[in-house]
């Protein structure tokens, strides 16, 4: 049996993940968010862990719980984060207070450095390990609407992929980046993010759908994927070809 953390899972991309990973056999779901309880029906199985994923010792809590309980962990999908958007532009640099600043890199991106930390020496003992980090289209060209404190967490996610690639050379343990385009959830809710919108600038002509981004770590953790390793995958429709 596989043991795999996805953080952030009880609404949206995170939601998407772990309802398709529960389709799979002989996996160990556990997911974690900031509430004491999710607020919707976690797919059956899936086991609940709250922890704010900003906090190191936060973190240290719901990984110790983990290894106690099953003793290892497979499968790290880095996807909790948060985004300040407001639905008439971006919020400029000189309005982003050093307390957002520092809670959108805590969470983001520091948020990932922590499960990492803790996680992959149980995946060494293994020799075998999968992490995925969820970063943005935001981090490969800017972005519209994301301010430049989400955009900063987000390459640091693409930076974090890479450092730890080289790293974990002959670990059994692949790292990669999956960076979505506009997907439709609570985090975009409150931006000008229309289907209207994604007819006129995504070339498939929508919006992503959390399950979008579930068949793409689907693959990244198959056999097929084996050989993917430190890679970015794109996955926004077409709306930014790099
Ligand atoms: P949502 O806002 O819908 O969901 C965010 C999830 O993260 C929730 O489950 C939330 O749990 C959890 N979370 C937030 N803060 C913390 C924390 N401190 N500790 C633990 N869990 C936390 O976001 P999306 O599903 O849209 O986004 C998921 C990921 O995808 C994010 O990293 C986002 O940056 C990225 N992304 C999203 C895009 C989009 O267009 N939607 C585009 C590109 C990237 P809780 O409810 O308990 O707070």
């Amino acid at each position: 049996m596989r043991v795999a953390l996805v953080t952030g899972g009880t609404r949206g991309i995170g939601f998407s993940i772990i309802t398709s990973l529960a389709s799979k056999e002989n996996l160990k779901i556990i997911t974690c968010g900031t509430k004491s309880h999710p607020e919707i029906k976690l797919p059956v199985g899936v086991e609940y862990i709250q922890c704010d994923i900003s906090s190191s010792s936060s973190v240290t809590t719901m990984i110790r719980q983990i290894i106690d309980t099953h003793y290892k962990i497979d499968i790290l999908v880095n996807n909790a984060g948060i985004s300040h958007v407001k639905p008439d532009g971006r919020v400029l640099i000189e309005d982003i207070r050093d307390e957002t600043w520092h809670q959108v890199i805590n969470t983001n991106l520091s948020g990932a450095f922590y499960t990492c930390k803790q996680v992959i020496p149980y995946m060494k003992m293994n020799h075998y390990g999968r992490i995925i980090n969820i970063s943005s289209a935001s981090a490969r060209f800017g972005g519209i609407l994301a301010s430049a404190d989400y955009i900063s967490s987000k390459a640091g996610l693409i930076g974090l992929t890479k450092g730890l690639a080289y790293e974990l050379r002959d670990c059994g343990i692949t790292v990669n980046t999956v960076a979505p385009g506009r997907i439709d959830t609570d985090m975009i809710s409150d931006a000008n993010l229309s289907a209207d919108w994604a007819k006129n600038h995504v070339p498939l002509g929508r919006l992503g759908k959390g399950e979008d981004i579930a068949g793409v770590i689907l693959f990244l953790i198959s056999k097929h994927a084996d050989y993917v390793h430190g890679a970015t995958l794109d996955c926004n429709g077409g709306w930014i070809i790099t």
